[in-house]
Parts: C-alpha cells; structure tokens; sequence
C-alpha cells in the first residue's frame, strides 16, 4: 500500500501542477483548518460562522435576537465579541499566510431561537399545576411567536439579519479585524476575508459593506495596524446572479453557494431531498443525479455563467470561487473550471479529490472561457 500512497501523491503533485481552479477547503474550526491544510488547501473558501453561536453561546444569542431594548442587544453583543475573535485568532492562526473567507453569520432563525412548542407546554404544565408560569418562559414566547416564520429557509438569514439586528455586522467584523490584528502583532500574516451572504439586491450589500469598512476602518485607526480584508458576496440567490454586474460593484469577490442556489432556482428545500417525491424523480429519470450533489449544468449552471460573465464585465478580473457542496463533485469541479472560476472550495476531506479533478479538468483543455 505504500505504492499506492506513493502513486496518489504522485498524481496530486501532477495535477497541482497542470490545474489553473485553486483549491480551498470549508472549515470553521482550527483543527478543520489544520487538517485542511495538510490535504493541500490554499485557504478557507467558507469559514460558517453559525456553529459559534450555538451551544454555551446560545442565551446569548437569544439576547441578542429578542432583545427587548438596545441595552440588552449591546450586552449581548460585548459579550460574543471576544469569543468570536478567538474563534478567528485560532483559524487565521491555523491558515496563516493562506486566504480565509469568513461569512458573517446566517442562520436559519429557527435554529437559533427556542423552541415555542416546548416553552408553550412548559407555560401550560405550570398553569395545570396550578402554578404562575415562568414570566420569563411567557416573555420568551412572546418574542418567538413575534419572529416565528413558516419558511425560516426563505426569512430571515443571512443578510437580512445583518441588517436588521443592530450591532451583528459591527461585532463579527470587529472580531475578525481584532483577531487580524492580533495575529498580525504576533508575527503571524493573517488574510482574513469577509463574505456577506445570501445577498439578493445590490442594495444590500452596499449597506453590509459600508458597515464593515466602518468598522476596520475604526480597527485600524485604533490599534495603528491596518487592517485591510476584501469584502465579497455570496451569489447563492437566482436573483444575485441575474444582477450579478450590479452586485460586482460593490463586491471584491463573488462565491457561489451552489446549495442555496440550487435549492431557490429548483424550488426544492436542501433539508427535504429524502421526500418521497425526489426519489421518483430520480426514479423516473427526470433527472440522472440530484442536483443537490452534482451541479445542473443547463439551469444553475447558466445562471453561473451569467453571474461570471457579468460580474468580469463590470468589474474585470473579478476573483469567483464556488463554495457549495459541488465544489467537491468531480463533475462540477469540471464544469467549473470551464465556466473560468478561480477556486473551488469544499469540505477537506475532498480536497484531494477536487486538486486531482481540477487538473484532469485543465489537461482536458475544456477550458473555452475567454471572459478574463
Ligand atoms: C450554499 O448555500 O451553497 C452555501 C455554501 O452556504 P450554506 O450551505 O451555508 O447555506
Ligand atoms: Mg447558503
């Protein structure tokens, strides 16, 4: 076996040599980071940033989201900040001198919020018992039942809850331009970048981007280290890519997220592939294999090369990725070296897989994209 071990290094060598897409790994913890690197990532594509915001941090997060007044919310906020920026000192530590895309935070809000079935049978239980409820149980619900969506998955995420919660965007950036900083101190070449997700109208990217460079402008002038981090988008909404030269106005980068995006263009939830009706499709050959795991070239796939085409006409030289679970398909990879990406990112387990598919890609010569 130590030929075969030998041969595949071999292979990978080969093809990091010939492939023009970078390959970047999604990680959100150090040890991901690490292990990432050791597969041969040339950076982070994705940093999510939700799961720091789950577990200890949950009361927190709640605080923070249901606040009743702007105390409560800053509170909340002063206290996740530095818990995020070592979130991100242990990552850019870990990825140092490689690019690390951290995307400020999108949750589905369900996720985060408590449970209202559960609050609502605890409050009944005590007045059964005869016993006042909890008023901070009825308090809770109250809230909950004021933010409760029937479609969490198209409320509000990503963006939206940037905008609308006052002091999320400044406390993530902040972090991120602090755990910059510190690094930086500290020897280290930290290239933080910072990705705004689900972004539908350039509108709101401007006004997620005129907070960021607010914030690492205020950084920079504070600790004199200058902090500089481009700023992108995720390009995972149909509407994103038909606008995707509006967008690159305001974007140094554009990522896909192929999952979103594949889910909005289909009309078909990511959490439900197992419903009984994907099967029969699958089944009855409607299509060959889900769209879920290896992109759709003639739907999702055109609205890339939409994306990719007027992206580079407003702003040429635009750097695109996709970070998407496609971009360790073997297939996507293929199609997105030919649709001109830049890099592809996916979990580091397949970033073998993706470095040996990006070169077979390249000696293929099926690169026909002359948008660059
Ligand atoms: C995506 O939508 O493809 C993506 C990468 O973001 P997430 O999976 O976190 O929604
Ligand atoms: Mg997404």
């Amino acid at each position: 076996s130590a030929g075969v071990v030998d041969a595949v290094a071999r292979a990978l060598r080969q093809a990091d040599t010939v492939r023009r897409l970078e390959v970047r790994a999604n990680a959100d913890t150090p040890e991901d980071a690490a292990r990432a690197r050791r597969f041969g990532a040339q950076g982070i594509g994705l940093c999510r940033t939700e799961h720091m915001f789950l577990g200890d941090r949950r009361k927190l997060v709640e605080e923070m989201i249901l606040a009743s007044g702007d105390a409560e919310r800053d509170r909340a906020l002063e206290a996740l900040l530095p818990l995020q920026r070592r979130d991100f000192t242990g990552i850019l530590e870990a990825m140092d001198g490689l690019p690390v895309t951290i995307r400020l935070l999108d949750p589905p809000l369900h996720e985060f919020l408590p449970d209202r079935t559960e609050l609502a049978v605890r409050i009944a239980a005590a007045e059964a018992a005869g016993n006042p409820p909890d008023p901070h149980d009825t308090e809770l619900l109250g809230a909950v039942n004021r933010m409760h969506e029937e479609n969490p998955m198209l409320g509000l995420r990503g963006v939206r809850l940037g905008l609308v919660v006052p002091g999320l965007v400044a406390m993530q950036v902040r972090a991120v331009a602090e755990a910059v900083v510190e690094r930086t101190r500290a020897g280290g070449s930290p290239q933080a970048e910072i990705m705004v997700p689900l972004v539908g109208a350039v509108e709101e990217l401007r006004l997620a981007r005129e907070e960021v460079e607010r914030v690492l402008a205020e950084v920079s002038e504070e600790s004199g280290v200058p902090v500089r981090c481009p700023v992108g988008t995720m390009i995972e909404l149909p509407r994103a890519a038909l606008t995707a030269g509006r967008i690159a106005e305001e974007a140094e980068f554009f990522s896909f997220g192929t999952n979103d995006l594949t889910q909005t263009t289909w009309g078909f939830s990511r959490d439900d592939v197992e419903a009984a009706f994907f099967s029969a499709y699958l089944d009855k050959g409607v299509f060959a294999t889900s769209p879920f795991e290896t992109i759709d070239r003639t739907g999702v796939g055109r609205l890339v090369e939409i994306a990719v085409a007027e992206g580079r006409a407003a702003r040429p030289g635009l750097k695109i990725g996709v970070c998407g679970e496609h971009g360790g398909d073997p297939d996507s990879v293929h199609f997105f070296h030919t649709a001109g990406l830049d890099y592809v990112s996916c979990s580091p387990f397949r970033v073998p897989v993706a470095r040996l598919e990006a070169g077979r890609a390249a000696l293929e010569g099926t690169d026909t994209s002359d948008s660059r």
